[in-house]
């Protein structure tokens, strides 16, 4: 190597020009301190109004509550999801969970975390993450939603307990089961190991992403049952991605 190409080794490191947004997945230069460029910085994938009051998906007309969440009758409060579920997002989702790109959970727990303050009026006792079993959170080396509520718990200060709620059953995948197919596959996977730390008290229930919901839901009955106050939801993501959409990438 002679001595220009040290050179520009070492300016590389002072001034990396490459550094890769962690949404669009581009080359950039001016990528700011959530790790974005500029372009996916000002086209955050924001679920946009209006939205149903219960889920907190984007419907078509401001009726109140979605069809969907009439018949579902879930046993949260109410969920709130920062982001639509696009194919951008999912990839960023999927680094951070199966690359074990953790470092992420900084700035998706921070874009919660604002979600929380901006739209949620909720006075919560304690922050519980969706509990991975534990042989898949030693697989993985970490729990996806429990790295999200530790920066939550943080930036609004409230307690996150992950021994409040454990997930007792290994499902399988959910991705590729229905509604019906996902509620049965949860069926007892979660259990509340304390209920002392549950009665009386308003839980907010951390997860990355709400598809169609059965995965919080399962675990707010369970938490309602033992004697939760309310239980409010609040995720990275909501929504499914149609194939078309993940076709075209
Ligand atoms: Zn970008
Ligand atoms: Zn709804």
């Amino acid at each position: 190597m002679d001595f220009s190409a040290i050179k520009e080794a070492i300016l590389d490191i002072l001034y990396p020009q490459d550094i890769v947004c962690i949404l669009c997945q581009k080359r950039h230069r001016d990528i700011d301190d959530k790790g974005l460029c500029p372009v996916c910085a000002k086209t955050l994938p924001y679920i946009k109004p209006p939205i149903c009051q219960k889920c907190g998906k984007t419907v078509k007309e401001d009726t109140g509550i979605c069809l969907e969440c009439i018949y579902a009758q879930y046993h949260f409060e109410r969920a709130v999801p920062v982001f639509e579920y696009t194919s951008d997002m999912q990839q960023l989702i999927h680094r951070f969970k199966y690359q074990g790109v953790y470092y992420l959970s900084r700035t998706l727990g921070y874009w919660m975390a604002e979600a929380y303050k901006q739209r949620c009026n909720w006075e919560v006792d304690v922050i519980v993450p969706v509990p991975l079993h534990p042989r898949r959170e030693r697989e993985r080396g970490f729990n996806q939603s429990a790295l999200l509520a530790g920066e939550v718990g943080r930036s609004i200060g409230v307690q996150v307990d992950c021994r409040i709620l454990k997930r007792r059953k290994h499902t399988s995948t959910q991705v590729v089961l229905n509604k019906h197919q996902r509620r049965q596959n949860l069926w007892d996977a979660f259990e509340v190991i304390d209920p002392d730390k549950v009665r009386g008290r308003v839980i907010l229930l951390i997860d990355d992403v709400f598809t169609t919901g059965s995965t919080v839901d399962e675990c707010s009955r369970v938490l309602m049952h033992a004697g939760a106050k309310r239980v409010y939801v609040l995720t990275l993501a909501a929504g499914r991605l149609d194939r078309k959409q993940h076709k075209s990438g």
